[in-house]
């Protein structure tokens, strides 16, 4: 077939501005969009001779080298062609052409619900397999939360096919086109309707949207292109997570058939409870129970942490119901996009244990104490303890 002229091609004028062309091409390439017409060869030549033509006449360099010395200047053979070899009219795909000129489709919404299926500024239109998400449940202890934590998981999963590399074909050649849609992956119906002409495009039912089908199945897979197998994953869980919160690994779920998308691993949070710890979101809490003598005359106590042990002092006189606080002993906090904003503290809520029974001994003790005014409730203090267990109430 003889080439024709590039202006003759477009129908614009050897003078004509960038805009024009740029115009001009857009138009021939919705008249002979493959989606419009489907099955059609002609369409899909004339498809391919527009794109070629504006892509030597949009480029300001090409175009002179082509008016000076016409297909020679700029056909990959001559020399002349920098990024142009190959082009010659066969060896450029659909594809290639989306991918380069996608951006010409795209921002204009001159042609309605039809740019929506190819304005994808040049990606493939044909759909892929995902593979299906896989879950896993994990349970952490408090030490494991604070500090993060890595874990491995062998899944049972769907995994690629090693003996077809994933294209469910056996051997070369093994797949072909799809003869329904002609690799586009879907297929175009124009019906009447009381709006006119009108055309839907749906996923083609012979390939499933993929554009091509296997002849030969591997005998591996039966041409899925995956198998059960197995697959070790390490998973790294951040510092702070809680019961419930769910950890998205990307593209660790079961393979998609055909060298399609895989799904995600989906780990989901157990938290262990701590025997001595109450968790409160990034805070802990520690319910210390001193000793009546203790409470009274002070000292210094253990307490437990995530870590271990701390030690902290008891003024003389502490009174059940006091809180201490330690900043930055609870646990680190994250947002919902698993930032650390922080650490918690560790509250040690004061409780004073009373012996349920007392010896002779013991009772003579607090007898002797019973009747003396310091060991009553002086009023002041009453009325602070009262103030601050309104204050829980409010
Ligand atoms: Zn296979
Ligand atoms: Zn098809």
């Amino acid at each position: 077939m003889a080439k024709r002229d590039y202006y003759e091609v477009l129908g614009v004028a050897k003078t004509a501005t960038a805009d024009e062309i740029k115009k001009a091409y857009r138009k021939k390439a919705i008249q002979y969009h493959p989606d419009r017409n489907p099955g059609d060869k002609e369409a899909e030549e004339k498809f391919k001779e527009a794109a070629e033509a504006y892509e030597v006449l949009s480029n300001p360099d090409k175009r002179s080298r082509y008016d000076q010395f016409g297909f020679a200047g700029v056909d990959g053979a001559a020399g002349g062609g920098s990024g142009f070899g190959g082009f010659g009219g066969q060896g450029m795909s659909m594809d290639d052409i989306f991918s380069m000129f996608g951006d010409i489709f795209g921002g204009h919404g001159g042609f309605g619900g039809f740019s929506s299926g190819f304005g994808g500024g040049g990606q493939s239109r044909q759909r892929k397999f995902r593979g299906s998400d896989l879950r896993v449940k994990v349970k952490l202890n408090l030490k494991e939360i604070s500090t993060g934590v890595e874990k491995k998981f062998k899944l049972k999963k769907y995994v690629e096919c090693s003996h077809c590399h994933g294209t469910g074909a056996e051997g070369d050649g093994g797949t072909e086109t799809c003869p329904t849609c002609h690799g586009t992956g879907s297929v175009t119906r124009t019906q009447q309707s009381i709006f006119g002409m009108m055309q839907t495009q749906s996923v083609c039912p012979q390939c499933g949207g993929e554009g091509k089908i296997i002849k030969n199945k591997c005998k591996e897979c039966a041409g899925e292109g995956i198998v059960y197998g197995e697959e070790v994953v390490t998973v790294k869980i951040p510092a702070g997570v809680a019961e419930g919160m769910q950890v998205t690994i990307n593209g660790k779920g079961n393979a998609g058939k055909h060298n399609g998308v895989p799904g995600d691993l989906l780990v989901l949070i157990e938290e262990e409870k701590h025997p001595e710890l109450i968790r409160d979101e990034s805070d802990l809490i520690y319910n210390l129970l001193l000793s009546v003598p203790t409470a009274a005359l002070g000292g210094t106590v253990e307490i437990p942490t995530i870590d271990g042990k701390a030690k902290i002092k008891i003024e003389p006189g502490t009174q059940p119901g006091k809180v201490l606080r330690l900043r930055g002993k609870g646990l680190p906090n994250i947002n919902s996009y698993g930032y650390n904003t922080g650490t918690g503290d560790l509250l040690v809520n004061i409780s004073v244990y009373i012996p349920e029974t007392l010896t002779k001994e013991e009772r003579q003790a607090l007898e002797k104490w019973q009747e003396a005014e310091n060991f009553k409730p002086n009023t002041s203090l009453k009325e602070k303890i009262f103030k601050k267990f309104r204050s829980l109430f409010d």
